[in-house]
Parts: structure tokens; C-alpha cells; sequence
């Protein structure tokens, strides 16, 4: 029997602990017998001292250990593909890559988790859609992969509950940003989950965890190599996240932007990412297309409508009214105009992000409730030139003074200067 004291001097001190020991600990925490403050602890010493590679695997390895996991390939009789990011403002992503990828012939079952901070939640943005029911049981789940393609729920049943509890412990002990931590909480998700190949999708920048290139390498890194011992295929995309991802950051905002880029109407730039996402699914998977074949066939499916055919399918299949329509509207709407003319040298993901949160479309804490309808959208991205008195933003607010303090904030995060910035692409590296 361990003693949850001495683990947690030993890694203060910078000592490497066994797999037992990181699984005692761990299994201990979840079936409620180790109390929060000595895992917090453990967590702030992980925090500073680290884990290698063997501790990190131990680690995910408990993690899925501590409930049930999921064989979603042998019921469907399919390779599963996933994918997931680690997290960033205006990343809809998921929910425009699922019915594409699905329009192509492979199935997708995703378990998505609810935003905090001021990043956004798969689940959060879904529900802003009237009807739309994220809590599946475990078989309607897999029936709905297996006769729709495409199904996006929370964590059924009792998947990984150590992460729940590890990461809700995590969030208010400042221990979130951290890759042996991050890597396996995703990590012990999708293997749970029973994904045979993996596309992640690493953030980079001032609104993600990882805030520099170096820092994202070494967390694509090491799920590639959790992914290596499990025996998973995991491919890592470094993407952008200094500025948000496309133009509508909100719940109900993301849901429309997404829909029209399944259509061929989104964003330049979120184009691009959910294309290069569905490419790398599709190569993955068990269709034996490369990346530029998949490509192609995630650009043919948005153009013969197949993909959206697909998304309204999906979508009333969970409940839900797939018409944008239908989607609540915020009762204020204001512009934020550029207060000189120039280049957008700037527009601060975080700052956006946080604007976002003050207007109520995210939570500060895990029992927050959420105004889906409200939320930004920004017209002008970085390299844009524009003249003074341009529209930058626009802020969709529940009361005029609201829209005031959106106004505000989100002005904020742009900054307008003489010289173009240097380009920055979207997608930064792949790495498998
Ligand atoms: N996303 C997760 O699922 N877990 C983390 O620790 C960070 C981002």
C-alpha cells in the first residue's frame, strides 16, 4: 500500500516514481479513498519536476484504467479514426470535419468535453443548437455511428472518470498547462475511446495552452509517443492560435460559421485548417487514400453538397433543428471600428477569448451556466488593411451595457500599426 505523502515528496524531489506507484495513486484518487489536496499537491510537484516518458505512460495508462473503455472499431467492424485539439477561441473545428469526413465513408464517434476559461467546448457550441441532446447512452451512441456516420455526445458512462476529477482538481490548482499532464489526459480519452489513429491538433500561441513552437513539439511529442505504446497511429498538427480560428468566436456564432464552411462559405482560414484535418483523417483511415487524396475527396464532398446533406443528418439525429435560423440571436449587436487606419498587426486570441467569456458565452466556473447566443465576430484579422473607421468586430451582447465592456475589451486585443505584419500560416508543422 503506497503512501500518497512520500510519492508526493519524492517527485518534489525530483525522483522518479514506478508504474505502480503512479497507479496506485491514481486508481486510490478516483475511487474517492486519496483526498484532492494530496493529488493537487502531487500535481503542483508534477508541475515542476516533470514526469518521463515511462511516468507519462503509467499515468494515461491508470487513467483509462479507472473505468471502462469503449471498442467502437470491432462494433462498427471499422479502423476508428479521431481527432481532437488541445484547445484554443473560435475553434469550431470538430463540428465541420465530422460531417465532412463522414460524407467520405468513414464513420466518426467523438466524445468532446465543455469549454472553461476562454476556450470553448465542442459540447457547449452543440448545444446552442434548440433540441440538441450530447448525452447519448453508450449503445445509442454506436447505433448512431453505425447508421448516420457521425456521432458527437460527452463522455459516455464511466470513460476516464480520473480525468474528469484530475482535470476539474487541475483547473483550480493552476497544474493545467503542463505536457505530461496534458498529453495524457488527451491521450487516455481517445485510447479509451477506442480510436485505432489519431489527428491531433496541437495549439500554438497566446490563446492555447502551449504558448511557443518549442513548448508544442515537446506536447505532440510525447502523445506521439503515448500513442506509440498503445499501439495507436497518432499524426500532430502545430496550428496557429495567436489570433481565433476563423471569424466567429460564441456558441451559436461557431455553430453558423461552421455550417457555412461545410458548405464552401467559411472563413479563409478555418477553410484551410478543416480541410488539412479531414485530409489527414481520411489518410488514416481505412479508405487507403494519402493526405492529397483526402484532400481531395474532403474538397468534393463540401462541394456536392454531400457534406452538408450529412451535417443536417447528424444534427436532427441528436434532436436538434439543423436550420441556421433556428439558432438563438443575441438582442444587441454592435461594431467595433478601427479608431485609425493601418495594418492589424494584432488581434490577441486571449483578449478575444476573455471578451467572449465576459459576455457571458463561456463559464468561470465548472457550474456557470452559458448565454449561447452572444459572443464576437471579427471581420479583421491580422495583415488586414484597413482604414480608420472601418468595422474590425462585431459584438452580440444580452444588454447594451454588456456590448459597452465587449466593445471595449475587444478593441483591446487589436493593435493597428504602419508596417504588414509578416505573415504567420495557419498550419505551422505536421509531425508524426
Ligand atoms: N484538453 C484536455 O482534454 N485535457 C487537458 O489537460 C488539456 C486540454
Amino acid at each position: 500500500m503506497i503512501r500518497p505523502a512520500e510519492l508526493i515528496e519524492r517527485k518534489r524531489n525530483g525522483e522518479e516514481l514506478s508504474a505502480g506507484e503512479i497507479s496506485e495513486l491514481i486508481l486510490g484518487y478516483a475511487r474517492g479513498e486519496i483526498p484532492d489536496y494530496q493529488l493537487a499537491a502531487w500535481c503542483m510537484a508534477v508541475y515542476f519536476r516533470g514526469l518521463n516518458g515511462a511516468e507519462t505512460y503509467a499515468l494515461t495508462d491508470a487513467m483509462i484504467r479507472s473505468g471502462t473503455t469503449l471498442d467502437l472499431g470491432a462494433a462498427l467492424g471499422r479502423r476508428v479514426v479521431d481527432k481532437h485539439s488541445t484547445g484554443g477561441v473560435g475553434d469550431k473545428t470538430s463540428i465541420a470535419v465530422g460531417p465532412i469526413v463522414a460524407a467520405c465513408g468513414v464513420p466518426v464517434g467523438k466524445m468532446s468535453g465543455r469549454g472553461l476559461g476562454h476556450t470553448g467546448g465542442t459540447l457547449d457550441k452543440l448545444e446552442s443548437i434548440p433540441g440538441f441532446d450530447v448525452e447519448l447512452s453508450t449503445d445509442a451512441f454506436v447505433a448512431q455511428v453505425r447508421e448516420v456516420g457521425l456521432a458527437i455526445v460527452g463522455q459516455t458512462g464511466d470513460l476516464v472518470p480520473a480525468d474528469k476529477q484530475l482535470y476539474g482538481l487541475r483547473d483550480v490548482t493552476a497544474t493545467v498547462d503542463i505536457v505530461p499532464l496534458i498529453a495524457s489526459s488527451i491521450m487516455s480519452k481517445k485510447i479509451a475511446g477506442g480510436a485505432d489513429a489519431i489527428v491531433l491538433d496541437v495549439k500554438v500561441g497566446d490563446g492555447a495552452f502551449m504558448k511557443t513552437l518549442d513548448d508544442a513539439r515537446v506536447l505532440a511529442e510525447t502523445m506521439l509517443e503515448l500513442g506509440r505504446r498503445a499501439d495507436r497511429e497518432v499524426v500532430c498538427l502545430l496550428t496557429d492560435m495567436e489570433q481565433p480560428l476563423g471569424a466567429a468566436v460564441g456558441n451559436a456564432l461557431e455553430i453558423a460559421e461552421a455550417r457555412r464552411t461545410v458548405c464552401g462559405e467559411g472563413p479563409a482560414d478555418f477553410t484551410e485548417l478543416v480541410l488539412d484535418a479531414c485530409a489527414h483523417m481520411l489518410a488514416l483511415s481505412d479508405l487507403g487514400v494519402d493526405v492529397e487524396q483526402g484532400r481531395a475527396r474532403a474538397e468534393a464532398a463540401v462541394a456536392n453538397g454531400s457534406a452538408l446533406e450529412r451535417y443536417e443528418r447528424w444534427i436532427r439525429a441528436q434532436g436538434g433543428d439543423p436550420e441556421p435560423g433556428a439558432l438563438p440571436t443575441a438582442p444587441v449587436a454592435r461594431e467595433v471600428r478601427a479608431p485609425r487606419g493601418g495594418y492589424v498587426t494584432r488581434l490577441g486570441a486571449i483578449g478575444v477569448g476573455q471578451a467572449a467569456l465576459e459576455l457571458g458565452a463561456g463559464r468561470r466556473t465548472k457550474d456557470d451556466s452559458i448565454d449561447h447566443a452572444v459572443g464576437v465576430v471579427c471581420h479583421a484579422k491580422r495583415g488586414d488593411l484597413v482604414k480608420e473607421g472601418d468595422v474590425l468586430a462585431g459584438v452580440r451582447a444580452r444588454s447594451e451595457e454588456a456590448a459597452t465592456v465587449g466593445v471595449a475589451h475587444v478593441l483591446s486585443a487589436y493593435a493597428i500599426g504602419d508596417v504588414e505584419p509578416r505573415p504567420r500560416p495557419l498550419l505551422l508543422d505536421v509531425v508524426s
